[in-house]
């Protein structure tokens, strides 16, 4: 078994970096650097050992701090683990020094050459084009979680926190940023920059480009983008500071830790956005902004991706995890802020409703597979820590988060979370430290709900799945309520699963307050009886807001329940109706998926439903069952009944925009003119190809009626109409609008063109970058006539698409 962990007994204390990136040379691409690591011996030791990875080591020498002695050294190196293995050459240093000494300090001082990629990790070179079409290099970093290593060699571990001091050679014409703001004037060949707070080598940043910035009068708050993009960074500039100030004020006045905060539009990222403290890095599209080039959805996501980038400031960056395993203090807490922090500058978004839909209900789907794990999970080769950037470690963390919150009460939950940071602040956390945090308050304000939240959230964070309630009311007055772990597809094993969950139980009944989620009672084994919240006739819901991650089966009838002004309640009856458990009457028993369409068993009143929340939730159900009933001989009955129940909201939606059109109806409509659409709806496929038509001539259709109105068109249209989307995606200055029609140009029926689309995403081909290489395949792939060609494209190509 590989050991890919390093020895604990040395501890670095201060990196002084210096880098000189030479991204404008021919190939290879490299840079020089030299790192000196001020190490701290913790226990006595004849070795030390540091990370690399493809970096050339030119030479490394040691040096005792205290006796100012060289100590002869040499090194070993393990491709593996990166493990750089330091030993004291025992021959050179007779009489003198054997070891390194506990509490001693030492200088290790690293000379290597380092290579510019294109894989978008590490210190790597991005380029875009300029207005006169030349192609413009810069250098970039992305280093979580172990990329750091390929910048410089360093103890690339989260606990191994230390201070850092960098410098940069740049050319005149470039400048450099990083965490911490520049020392020197900008004049100068090195940009020199402060020493950094304590903090992991995963969030060191650094970035030399000609990028141009908006900023604000005290220059403490800066986005950046390529000259020809700048005017699209406004919307992330205005929203940007108000986003910290919510979180601060959520943090009951914790201030941000840092002394600036830099956001910046990278050409060529690999995931969406990283955190680096005071230098947060985004995709273009999920930064830049412009009305009439991105969508309702995709502002809500820029404004909730840097919300999120900006809580990991405090979860992640200020406290980090002890190790990967506790990957969910970081992303857990982002998430659940991408939501709620975003909520109160962006107040008409309906983003706590919102979370219910999208967050926990995909966490709730992904986690209902067999092979679904726990949120805090053993990782430790790069492979498995990778696999663990998920759903669970991000959407089930948020939501459990969240749940934490609701039975603590929002108060006592604000004052643990401070209590954590203030306690853990500078070092590294595990979830035990949140815990304890948490109990402080908590044991002493809820006597009468006396419960360890360590002993409760343990039966959320250490085993997968989620429970599923059964609510029966045999005896008078009384229920039965049974708890047990709900999969997707129940397996033999899957029956004698035995876990058991510590519940918060909540309900509301019939005309009482359903926004009161306070704990009624605690549920620990696998069942439990309780009295009847309210007399027989009248109804009641347990888990209203699905504040507890969990699904409730309810036996009562629910019929009345849509009347009810409570929009994620009512969506989670729809989740619960339309994801595979729901009542059939008739046979008694809970239908999945498949029977799904012929069972009765359907929300009550669809004809009356008209909001966004509920609708979000049902057609996220449908896409299910469209995807597997595409093709057989029942899907017409399908489209047809489905169009029955979205008829009077695309009529009432319209195929238009209108200046009045709230956030949340420009996005109501984008989903259900997109379903109409995929259902073969005449008026919808004929709007859309006239909007088209227009195109031609010049003519701009509202960014939220584009992706529809484009994929409708190609796949009732010919080549040229492919011809002239790719060449308006070719000539685009927008991401946002680059990655809609992507997404559009996967639309097209024309086997040819899908073949010739597939190849074009793995050629060198200019105009696609490796990073959108993935939304090509999955545009295609979710086309119904391009499914099987992208599948046979897949094996046909393996190994190129595996080594690019
Ligand atoms: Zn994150």
């Amino acid at each position: 078994v590989t050991d890919y962990r390093l020895p604990t007994n040395v501890k670095p204390v201060h990196y002084k970096i210096t880098l000189n990136p030479l991204i404008e040379d021919l190939d290879p691409r490299t840079f020089t650097g030299e790192v000196q690591i001020r190490v701290k011996i913790i226990e006595e030791t004849d070795s030390i050992t540091l990370h690399y990875n493809d970096l050339s080591i030119n030479t490394i020498s040691v040096n005792r701090i205290n006796t100012e002695t060289d100590i002869a050294v040499y090194h070993e190196y393990d491709n593996i683990t990166h493990f750089c293995t330091i030993r004291i050459n025992k021959v050179e240093n007779e009489d003198v020094e054997e070891t390194f000494k506990t509490n001693e300090e030492y200088i290790i001082t690293i000379n290597y050459l380092g290579y510019h990629r294109v894989d978008m990790y590490g210190f790597y070179r991005s380029s875009y084009k300029d207005e006169n079409g030349d192609t413009v290099w810069l250098a970039t970093t992305q280093f979580e979680p172990g990329n750091a290593r390929r910048a410089f060699p360093c103890f690339d571990e989260p606990a191994f926190k230390a201070t850092f001091e960098i410098s940069i050679l740049r050319k005149r014409n470039l400048q450099a940023i990083s965490n911490m703001p520049r020392k020197n004037d900008g004049n100068q060949l090195y940009d020199n920059f402060e020493t950094t707070r304590v903090m992991p080598t995963y969030l060191i940043a650094f970035i030399v480009s000609d990028f141009v910035a908006l900023e604000n009068d005290t220059e403490n708050f800066k986005v950046w983008a390529r000259k020809g993009a700048i005017e699209q960074a406004q919307y992330s500039f205005e929203i940007g500071p108000s986003l910290l100030h919510a979180i601060e004020e959520f943090l009951l006045d914790f201030k941000y830790p840092m002394p600036k905060m830099d956001e910046v539009a990278v050409p060529d990222f690999s995931a969406g956005a990283m955190e680096n403290w005071g230098l947060t890095t985004y995709r273009e599209r999920i930064i830049l902004y412009d009305k009439d080039h991105a969508t309702a959805g995709t502002k809500q996501q820029i404004a909730t991706v840097v919300a999120h980038e900006f809580a990991h400031q405090w979860f992640g960056d200020l406290v980090s995890p002890e190790w990967w395993n506790y990957l969910w203090l970081n992303e857990g807490f982002a998430t659940y802020f991408e939501s709620f922090a975003t909520d109160m500058v962006e107040r008409d978004w309906r983003l706590r409703e919102q979370f219910v839909v999208r967050d926990l209900q995909s966490a709730l789907a992904a986690d209902a597979l067999s092979t679904s794990h726990p949120i805090t999970q053993f990782v430790d080769s790069p492979n498995s820590i990778r696999s663990i950037f998920d759903t669970i470690s991000y959407e089930k963390a948020g939501s459990v988060i969240r749940m934490m919150e609701h039975f603590l009460t929002t108060e006592v939950f604000k004052e643990g979370l401070k209590r954590y940071l203030q306690i853990r602040q500078y070092s590294n956390a595990n979830e035990e430290h949140l815990y304890d945090a948490m109990n402080e308050k908590f044991l002493s304000t809820k006597p009468e709900l006396y419960e360890d939240v360590a002993k409760i959230m343990h039966t959320w964070t250490r085993q997968p799945g989620y429970p599923v309630l059964t609510i029966t009311s045999e005896e008078e007055n009384q229920l039965t309520i049974t708890q047990k772990r709900f999969l997707l597809t129940p397996t033999s094993t899957a029956e004698e699963d035995d876990s058991l969950w510590t519940i918060p139980l909540t309900y509301a009944v019939q005309d009482s307050n359903f926004d009161d989620t306070s704990t009624k009672q605690w549920m620990r084994g696998s069942s439990l009886k309780i009295s009847r919240p309210t007399e027989e006739n009248r109804w009641f819901i347990f888990n209203p807001q699905q504040t507890e991650n969990a699904l409730s089966r309810i036996t009562n009838s629910i019929a009345d329940m849509h009347s009810h002004n409570h929009y994620p309640t009512r969506s989670k009856i729809i989740s619960l109706n339309y994801h595979g458990k729901c009542y059939n009457k008739r046979t008694h028993k809970y239908d999945g998926h498949h029977s799904l369409y012929y069972s009765r068993c359907h929300y009550p009143r669809w004809s009356s439903e008209a909001d966004y929340i509920p609708w979000y939730s049902a057609l996220n159900a449908f896409s299910f069952l469209n995807l597997r009933l595409t093709g057989t001989d029942i899907y017409p009955l399908f489209q047809e009944y489905l169009w029955k129940l979205i008829q009077n909201l695309y009529e009432g939606l319209a195929f238009e925009e209108s200046d009045a059109d709230s956030h949340v109806t420009q996005l109501h409509r984008s989903l259900i003119i997109q379903w109409a659409c995929n259902l073969e709806h005449e008026h919808c496929i004929e709007t859309a190809k006239q909007k088209f038509s227009t195109v031609s001539n010049g003519n701009t259709i509202p960014a939220n009626l584009q992706s529809v109105t484009y994929c409708t068109a190609l796949r009732h249209g010919g080549e040229e109409d492919w011809d002239l989307l790719w060449n308006k995606y070719v000539d685009s200055n927008y991401a946002t609008e680059q990655s809609l029609i992507l997404g559009a140009l996967g639309c097209t029926t024309n086997q040819t063109l899908i073949n010739r689309y597939l190849m074009m995403s793995i050629t060198n081909n200019e105009n696609i970058r490796r990073q959108d290489s993935a939304s090509v395949f999955s545009a295609v792939y979710s086309n119904p006539e391009g499914f099987q060609l992208a599948f046979n494209f897949l094996q046909n190509n393996y190994d190129e698409i595996a080594n690019s």
